[in-house]
């Protein structure tokens, strides 16, 4: 009794450190504060459901131990090894681990079912919820690791209707869950299920690519969260079910903001086929030229302007050019410039990438504007630099319906009096597409890695004061 109550209060402590520290994941400030407390709130709720075996005689702590120690040890090493650009994959293969956690919790109940133990219909409905959900999550999110690392192209697991063949396939895997819970089949109609949903999975995932990708690795996390929720179902454990339904709920909310940041809707996104048209990667396209600047040229711009934008994207996380880019911005605003940045929310390779980067540069939060505030303020700035951003600041999203940005809404940076560009190349960005930005006749390019480039215009702008 006494025990019971201990475990139920400490799920409540648990519960509320879950929804307190996600609350603080909302601004840069507070992030770091609200992870850790999120992971003290799941580290009381893994003590509490520990002490649960205490009365069981067949407890299987050494089994408990042994998954927590190589859980540990696994999440540590990669979490201290990866790249913040790798973030992603990272994201993408523990919201696997997740969804396979699910369907084998619920291939064991099934297992235990047809080995005589009782379960009504909602048990029985629950747990299929669990292995269906489950098993969409586990195979979509290795592919979506596989797409994301660039082991796997969009072509090479994309068949011809293939979004006939993933209508066949949910019509059956919906088929066979449901004569599963109303007949209670049998353990091969399980298996099937099982073997079918994991195909479903893959192949849900399999024709969605380039910038549809963040959309779908929400998605899929939101799936892992309601697996979650499902297997919390199955054994009472109320912080299962409050963890799994806080991370199916952000999940979907996360998924919705980002399919209107991208002004696509999400049926548009799920039936995929997104960008990847062959784009030149020449300096010059037709008659049209870009034209080019040196670090003194720009530098003097810079210093001479009242405001500057700063435009980050994934090239500046690629570059690790954000400290530097600080030093910029001070240097800038201790002669007067105004400097703010412009963030893109899909700039990067995952939600709020950019924020996380310019927080850890010590770039205050009030200097960073939304895309409409942004937007707003770009026709009165003197200098718009884009460090490595090259889809969120593409025109084709506003004036080219055959792109495959059209109707996403982007930076509008030529609107500006001046733009530079900081890229090593005229290669397009992750939705593999033209960009009509770098001939416009506002834009100079300046050619290298963003860190190296704006070194340069640190030290050549220090020369000028
Ligand atoms: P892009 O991928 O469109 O462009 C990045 C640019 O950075 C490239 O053109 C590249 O050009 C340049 N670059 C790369 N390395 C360096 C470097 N070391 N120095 C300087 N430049 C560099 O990035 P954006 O941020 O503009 O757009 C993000 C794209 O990614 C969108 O299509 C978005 O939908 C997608 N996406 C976003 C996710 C999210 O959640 N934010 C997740 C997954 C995808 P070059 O090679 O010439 O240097």
């Amino acid at each position: 009794m006494v025990l019971t109550s201990i475990i139920n209060l400490s799920y409540l402590l648990g519960a509320l450190a879950f929804v307190v520290g996600l609350r603080r994941l909302s601004s840069p400030d507070t992030a770091r504060r609200g992870n850790l407390l999120a992971a003290l709130g799941m580290s009381i709720a893994i003590i509490a459901s520990m002490i649960y075996p205490f009365s069981n005689a067949d407890n299987n702590y050494i089994w408990i131990g042994g998954g927590l120690i190589a859980g540990t040890l696994i999440g540590l090493v990669a979490a201290r090894r990866v790249q913040m650009t790798d973030m992603p994959q990272m994201v993408s293969i523990f919201n696997g681990l997740g969804g396979a956690c699910a369907v084998v919790l619920a291939m064991i109940e099934l297992v235990q079912f047809y080995g005589g133990v009782a379960k009504s219909t909602q048990e029985l409905v629950v747990i299929v919820l669990a292995l269906l959900i489950g098993a969409v999550a586990f195979t979509g999110s290795i592919l979506a690791y596989l797409k994301l690392d660039g082991k796997v192209s969009d072509s090479q697991v994309t068949l011809p209707s293939h979004s006939l063949i993933n209508n066949l396939l949910l019509i059956i895997t919906l088929g066979l869950s449901i004569y599963l819970c109303v007949t209670g089949g049998s353990l091969f109609i399980a298996l099937l299920l099982m073997a079918i949903a994991l195909i479903y999975g893959f192949s849900f995932v399999a024709p969605i690519g380039g910038a549809d990708m963040p959309v779908v690795i929400s998605l899929l996390n939101s799936f892992t969260g309601l697996s979650a929720a499902a297997a919390g179902l199955i054994y009472n454990n109320n912080i299962m079910l409050i963890g799994g339904i806080l991370v199916g709920a952000s999940g979907t909310i996360l998924t919705v903001l980002m399919c209107q940041a991208m002004n696509r809707s999400l049926f548009n996104v799920l039936i995929g086929g997104f960008g990847g048209n062959a784009a030149t990667s020449k300096a010059q396209l037709g008659e049209q030229v870009a034209r080019e600047v040196v670090p003194n040229d720009a530098a003097i711009q810079l210093f001479y302007s009242q405001s500057v934008m700063i435009v980050p994207g994934y090239g500046l996380a690629v570059a690790q050019a954000q400290k530097i880019t600080k030093e910029l911005d001070d240097l800038l605003e201790t002669n007067g410039v105004s400097v703010q940045y412009a963030i893109h929310p899909v700039a990067g390779r995952m939600p709020g990438h950019m924020n996380v980067l310019l927080a850890e540069a010590d770039v205050p939060y009030p200097k960073l504007l939304d895309l409409d505030d942004a937007n707003d303020a770009l026709p009165n700035t003197d200098v718009v630099i884009v460090v490595g951003a090259n889809d969120v600041v593409n025109p084709a999203a506003l004036d080219d319906p055959g792109s495959p940005v059209y109707g996403m809404p982007v930076l509008n940076v030529w609107e500006a009096k001046n733009v530079i560009v900081l890229k090593r190349s005229m290669n397009p960005g992750y939705a593999g597409i033209e960009n009509q930005l770098f001939f416009h006749p506002r834009t100079k390019m300046l050619f290298g890695d963003a860190k190296a480039s704006i070194q340069k215009l640190v030290s050549e702008v220090k020369g000028l004061r």
